[in-house]
């Protein structure tokens, strides 16, 4: 059960990220990009990868749309940026189990700062706005051309 001072603490760094989305920007020579959109909230974003040796080594992305899904997109290029390929389709994993109310604690613990999302879970028409980024960054690392949509 989560107490009410740590519920407002995750809204505000959603917040926090909706309104100052870091990473927001395009990216001049990047090795892959995806488009991704979400019809349902009226969510849409662009990510911009930059991989070498496997290695994110940058994240960027663009886009519109609600809280959760800014604020996702943020948090998500904040956390992988230096990280492996791999680690990045893990913590996806574990994110669509969070946001599925199936992760396990350790899993959970896992996430960090990922977190801050699984109130979504209370919400299913709000899963895909919190997952649209992660469905796109996969997008953009397999160098698919057609553009992702939750639907
Ligand atoms: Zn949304």
């Amino acid at each position: 059960m989560m107490n009410a001072d740590l519920r407002d603490l995750y809204q505000e760094v959603i917040l926090d990220h909706s309104r100052k989305p870091r990473n927001f920007k395009p990216m001049s020579g990047a090795t892959g990009f995806a488009k991704g959109a979400n019809p349902l909230c009226g969510d849409e974003c662009t990510i911009f990868t930059s991989v070498k040796d496997d290695l994110l080594q940058d994240l960027t992305f663009l886009g519109k749309g609600c809280a959760i899904s800014q604020a996702s997109a943020s948090l998500m290029t904040q956390i992988l940026k230096g990280k492996s390929r791999q680690t990045a389709e893990h913590l996806f994993n574990l994110m669509k189990k969070m946001v599925r109310d199936e992760a396990t604690v350790s899993e959970i613990e896992e996430l960090g700062k990922l977190t801050v999302l699984a109130g979504v879970k209370n919400f299913p028409s709000r899963v895909k706005c919190a997952t649209l980024p992660w469905h796109t960054l996969m997008a953009a690392l397999e160098h698919k051309s057609e553009p992702v949509t939750t639907e």
